[in-house]
């Protein structure tokens, strides 16, 4: 069925059982969840004036579908969250291909062995591959780190290569920092791979949404038991009630609409904003996407290109790769990273993790540690840098405890009933 759109203003909170803050897949599935497991009556309040959050697609000038908010590509090992999207959409059998453009010579992302022959040349690549193979063992994948802690001369000089070749500009261009100082989580996600395979991702399951993501999330929320509300803050719609008027004072209630809400309030936006910034900001990368539609089939080698040693963009992606479509025009992306600095004119994108920013986030979740009925969940609220299947799986996961808590269960009993521990249900 069709999404069941309605204007904040006209409804009547007392008609709601759970309220979502955020349409991305965190809050989607979720009430989803709710509304079809739980026979709730779902709420769903989103800032912007369209669901699907980052994942939104939408057709352009051109007729081409593109991503507004970051090219999305699915990729998962988890039977579960693919089998529920399959619920949604069928989902095509793309697999996302990347080259990195090294002065005009493309190479692929991630560093493998037919980079290493287009870096180095036949001859020495083979030696310089037998030599990984037998550090790290075929098929393998190392991270640029570990292998930038090896002795051995043949193998730094193939990680100092890859490091100012692949990671450096590219890493600075993106988060304003050298590689040694992000998160090294951040460069693993990226591994030197010691195989001919290349695919961006090795995951079991990959594809695309056959008819875009934006649809996809249509028929998730297309329940009798959702309604869904554009244009809404919840910073504008939630009276926070406090413990105390102490800064740390403890969140003991939150009122909607002149009324306490008890039932679940599951919130996937980011914390420091429902807290109007009380401790300070929470340190966001940004993005600015430009667009450039060309009269040709394709534009581009495959779906994406890295600027990994020139350009002040990092990528461009070239969508039609990604969604299958043809036809005689096509519409390309560029990819420039900011700094996030002004919540009324810029979307946060990615956390920047490290250990001050870790703390800072801790104090704003504290203040929530004390309400039950309030459940911050995804790639904001929760401060990390997740993955589309991560945020379906924790979000399935927090649904079945939000369920169980609602039919009276002790958390411990709920979390042997999920499956789920605790910490797992709360996504850390
Ligand atoms: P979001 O999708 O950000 O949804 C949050 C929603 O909440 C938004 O709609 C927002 O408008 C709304 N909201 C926020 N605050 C409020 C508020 N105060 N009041 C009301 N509404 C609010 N993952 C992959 O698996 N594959 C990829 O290829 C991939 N590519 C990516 C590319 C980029 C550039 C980025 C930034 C991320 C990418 N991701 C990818 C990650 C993916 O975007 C996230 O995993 C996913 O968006 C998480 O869903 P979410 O619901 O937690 O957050
Ligand atoms: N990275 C890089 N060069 C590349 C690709 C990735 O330096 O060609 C680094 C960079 O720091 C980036 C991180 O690896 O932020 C993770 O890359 P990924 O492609 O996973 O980023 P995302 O698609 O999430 O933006």
């Amino acid at each position: 069925m069709a999404v069941n759109y309605a204007n904040f203003r006209e409804i009547d909170i007392a008609d709601y059982d759970a309220v979502v803050v955020g349409s991305g897949f965190a809050g989607a599935v979720t009430a989803r969840e709710l509304a079809e497991q739980g026979g709730m009556n779902v709420l769903v309040i989103e800032k912007r004036g369209h669901i699907a959050g980052n994942m939104y697609d939408e057709y352009d000038e051109a007729g081409i579908l593109v991503h507004r908010y970051g090219p999305h590509i699915f990729h998962t090992n988890s039977q579960e969250a693919y089998e529920y999207l399959k619920r949604f959409s069928a989902m095509s059998s793309y697999q996302h291909c990347v080259l990195a453009d090294w002065f005009g010579t493309y190479m692929p992302v991630p560093f493998n062995k037919n980079s290493m022959e287009i870096a180095f040349g036949d001859e020495k690549a083979a030696r310089l591959i037998k030599k990984l193979v037998d550090t790290f063992g075929d098929e393998r994948k190392v991270t640029i780190n570990e292998l930038r802690a090896q002795e051995d001369p043949d193998l730094q000089e193939v990680a100092d290569f890859i490091y100012q070749n692949v990671f450096l500009y590219y890493t600075q261009k993106q988060w304003g920092l050298t590689p040694e100082e992000v998160d090294p989580s951040v460069t693993a996600r990226v591994p030197v791979f010691l195989s001919r395979d290349n695919r961006y991702f090795q995951d079991t399951y990959q594809g695309m949404p056959e008819d875009g993501y934006t649809k996809l999330f249509e028929n998730m929320l297309g329940h009798e038991g959702i309604t869904v509300c554009l244009n809404t803050e919840a910073e504008s719609v939630f009276d926070l009630v406090f413990a105390s008027r102490e800064e740390d004072a403890p969140l003991e209630a939150i009122r909607i609409k002149d009324q306490e809400f008890d039932g679940p309030i599951v919130y996937t936006g980011p914390l420091d904003e429902l807290f109007l910034g009380r401790f300070g900001r929470l340190p966001y990368r940004s993005l600015d996407f430009v667009y450039e539609t060309f009269d040709e089939d394709y534009h581009l080698p495959c779906g994406t290109v890295n600027y990994t040693v020139t350009e002040d963009y990092t990528r461009i992606t070239e969508f039609k790769w990604l969604t299958g479509q043809r036809g005689d025009k096509t519409t390309i992306m560029k990819e420039y990273s900011r700094a996030y600095e002004d919540p009324s004119t810029q979307i946060p994108y990615y956390a920047i993790i490290n250990d001050d920013n870790d703390a800072l986030y801790e104090r704003y979740r504290r203040l929530t540690d004390e309400l039950p009925n309030f459940h911050p969940l995804g790639r904001l609220a929760e401060y990390r840098y997740f993955n589309m299947d991560k945020v379906i799986v924790d979000a399935l996961a927090a649904s079945k405890r939000i369920l169980a808590l609602a039919d009276g269960l002790d958390p411990e009993a709920v979390d042997a009933v999920s499956g789920a521990t605790t910490a797992a249900a709360k996504g850390e």
